[in-house]
């Protein structure tokens, strides 16, 4: 098996085409034209994660967020993206990214996001940007939910915007930079928004509009590791596909 089937596979269901005109997606760095026997996935590239990745022996990493994201102008080594390149190409690792296309896409991220939810009835929350899921659970308090999130996406530090003594039924769900879809959400009637990336004046035009919104960050993205490497364990039985065990969340609660 090459490399080049295992990203002809991605491309099938996650196709290029989808990602938004802003993003970068596809390879990245080094060459699909070789043997693949392990691949590594990732929710972000980083000097750990190639380490990681070099000791697994992998010959293909596949991140969610693009390394390679605006034009870079150099790759110098003492710049940190410029190691990691250097990094890759030394080893003969490839490094391809499914950004935006695997959000946008039918049993991508905001599917998968919605099923770990339980989410029922799940339909698309911004038809205009084609992004985001929305759908219903049976009713619990607010801080039940929250906490619920917090333990099935693995978010340690989740950041609320809204009333409190609520009920949630109506869950809208979009996985990273969702903050321009609040008015999605509270159009779908969203008793709770999760998106991340909320910045503080954003949060404050969610108070004004009263829709409630849990900022979960993007490491609640991290479900892109054992999504993708489930699906490639069922079409490629003979690759040994390894999820990243580097938790590459920047953030630290403090
Ligand atoms: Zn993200």
């Amino acid at each position: 098996m090459n490399a080049i089937d295992v990203v002809k596979w991605l491309e099938t269901h996650f196709p290029k085409e989808l990602a938004y005109e802003w993003d970068n997606v596809g390879l990245q760095v080094g060459s699909l034209n070789r043997r693949c026997q392990t691949v590594l996935v990732t929710l972000d590239v980083t000097k750990e994660v190639v380490e990681e990745a070099v000791a697994l022996k992998a010959e293909l990493v596949i991140s969610h967020h693009p390394l390679i994201f605006k034009p870079i102008y150099n790759v110098a080594t003492e710049s940190p993206r410029g190691r990691v390149i250097a990094q890759l190409i030394q080893h003969k690792i490839a490094l391809y990214s499914a950004h935006t296309n695997y959000d946008l896409a039918e049993g991508g991220m905001n599917d998968e996001l919605a099923a770990a939810l339980g989410l029922r009835e799940v339909q698309l929350l911004d038809e205009t940007d084609r992004i985001g899921r929305y759908g219903t659970i049976d009713p619990v308090p607010l801080e039940d939910f929250i906490a619920f999130v917090q333990r099935t996406l693995n978010v340690k530090d989740a950041r609320y915007i809204g009333r409190s003594g609520i009920n949630i039924r109506t869950v809208g769900i979009s996985g990273g930079s969702g903050s321009n879809h609040v008015g999605a959400a509270q159009r779908k009637n969203c008793d709770l928004y999760l998106t991340g990336d909320v910045t503080y004046h954003t949060a404050l035009d969610c108070r004004q509009m009263g829709q409630n919104v849990l900022d979960i960050g993007h490491y609640a993205e991290a479900i892109f590791k054992t999504a993708i490497a489930r699906r490639l364990r069922e079409a490629f039985p003979d690759i040994d596909v390894r999820e990243s065990a580097v938790d590459t969340d920047p953030y630290r609660r403090v």
